[in-house]
């Protein structure tokens, strides 16, 4: 048990309409689903380029983590995501090794995943998501 392949990679954004033009244009194809995940407060659109998958975030609200982010850092990589299989699972391991852990269960994220995320501060400032298809 691990974590397997990244899943994808989130990139947080100011303008999800303006970002998007220049992504399709970066990758050559348009994002292939936009959702908004109303209590994470985040719009996202989704890539994807050969077998990567990118994520954009902008932020629905001003109490969004992805306000706080882009207030503190600015646009930029936001978290990488892992796939793991049975994510209940991994969430005990990486707590009992140690990790923050910013979900006590896992929680329906975009993209019909079941996610939860490390906190950054106990992954060398790296947020790290696991998901798990639904
Ligand atoms: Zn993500």
């Amino acid at each position: 048990m691990a974590l397997d392949k990244i899943e994808h990679i989130g990139i947080a954004v100011k303008d999800l309409n303006e970002s998007n033009k220049l992504f399709s244009q970066l990758f050559g194809e348009a994002a292939y689903k936009m959702e908004e995940v109303e209590s994470e407060g985040v719009k996202t659109s989704f890539f994807k380029t050969g077998p990567n998958k990118i994520e954009l975030l902008e932020a629905s609200n001003e109490n969004s983590p992805i306000a706080k982010f882009i207030a503190k850092k600015g646009e930029g990589v936001h978290h990488i995501a892992f796939a793991v299989e049975d994510i209940k699972a991994e969430m005990e391991r990486l707590a009992l090794e140690g990790f923050t852990l910013l979900n006590t269960e896992p929680k329906p994220g975009a993209d019909g995943k079941l996610v939860a995320f490390l906190h950054p501060k106990t992954t060398n400032g790296v947020l790290i998501e696991l998901c798990q298809d639904r």
